[in-house]
């Protein structure tokens, strides 16, 4: 990697991490994310970009941004039919320091040691409910179990979790409790999050919102709670109770953290967004000197980033990356 350039917004901010959305493809059907509608499944094959693809374009990405951490997400990354070969490829060949992964751990079980054995340094599971119905509720899924035995496996395969709730206002907020129970007593980080005016309830999604203060509320109800901060471009403020449960809360719509956002994102069709409120991408497919492009793109792509909030998006994040 011998060419960073400098490449940053009037507040001083910089990309230092990809999401990469690996597939827009799917197995489960969120509320929050795709409002339960089936809209999303397709024929994998026709979705599958090849491994290359992928490769050369953070290659080229990671060469000018010299980035600390690449999070593989989707659609359902885990659906990825070379998912270990990418993050390897990540690892060893382009030399990313953090590669991470999103999923909803349906197929956790089957793939938990072999991402292990690939180089992934963390993952977070996205889990709503630890109640079966409500599991349900949120992902039209009959599959805790065998989400719960991904987490177990993970577990095992020493690969470092934490655990990602969003929560909705008459979906899940009876959730909040007994997952810091569940997480806490194994020792994983949970984290919160605020649901998001995308996709789906972008026109209504307010009465849904259960804000940052509704569930430090329900929490300090039962639990002391210690405040931790948020550490520099994190998503998450974070706390602890007094038994050691460690929590935290992206609270997109209570206390923005933009100001200093580090995420780019690049969707499966090779689409660059500079931020999440941005409807419109840049196309990478079919430049032909995306070398000297690249640094051009990116430059107009960080001003795509919100001064101060998160102001929406029609898009939902199965397509653009969660
Ligand atoms: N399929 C994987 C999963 O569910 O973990 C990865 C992709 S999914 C789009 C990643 C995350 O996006 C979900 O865990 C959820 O937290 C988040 N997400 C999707 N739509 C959201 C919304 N409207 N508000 C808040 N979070 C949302
Ligand atoms: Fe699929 Fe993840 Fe969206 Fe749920 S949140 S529908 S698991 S992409």
């Amino acid at each position: 990697m011998e060419e960073f350039h400098i490449i940053e917004d009037e507040l001083g901010r910089k990309f230092k991490t990809l999401r990469l959305s690996v597939t827009p493809i799917c197995n489960f059907a969120c509320e929050y994310c795709v409002g339960g509608l089936e809209t999303h499944t397709g024929k994998t094959k026709q979705y599958n970009t090849k491994l290359d693809t992928f490769k050369k374009y953070v290659y080229e990405i990671h060469r000018i941004l010299n980035l600390h951490k690449v999070r593989l997400t989707g659609g359902e990354p885990l659906l990825y039919h070379e998912i270990s070969q990418l993050i390897r490829i990540l690892k060893e060949e382009i030399g990313i320091p953090h590669v991470s992964l999103t999923t909803n751990g349906s197929r956790l079980e089957k793939v938990a040691s072999a991402l292990k054995q690939s180089g992934l340094d963390s993952l977070n599971l996205s889990l709503d409910a630890i109640d079966s119905a409500v599991f349900y509720k949120m992902s039209k899924r009959n599959r805790l179990d065998e989400v719960i035995k991904g987490l177990q496996l993970s577990l095992e395969a020493g690969i470092q979790l934490k655990l990602n709730c969003t929560v909705m206002r008459g979906f899940n907020e009876s959730q909040i409790l007994p997952l810091l129970e569940f997480s806490g007593s194994r020792k994983i980080p949970i984290r919160y999050l605020e649901f998001m005016q995308m996709g789906a309830y972008y026109q209504n999604y307010k009465s849904f919102l259960v804000s940052q203060d509704e569930i430090l509320s329900v929490i300090s109800h039962k639990y002391k709670i210690r405040e931790l901060g948020r550490k520099k471009s994190s998503t998450s403020y974070e706390y602890e109770t007094e038994e050691g449960y460690l929590f935290g809360i992206i609270a997109n719509e209570s206390s923005p953290f933009c100001k200093d956002c580090d995420r780019l994102r690049l969707d499966s069709k090779g689409v660059l967004y500079g931020c999440l409120s941005s409807n419109h991408g840049f196309p990478l497919e079919g430049i032909e000197n995306l070398r000297e492009v690249l640094p051009s793109v990116l430059q107009k792509a960080i001003f795509q980033k919100q001064k101060e909030r998160f102001i929406g998006s029609p898009i939902t994040m199965i397509s653009v990356g969660g």
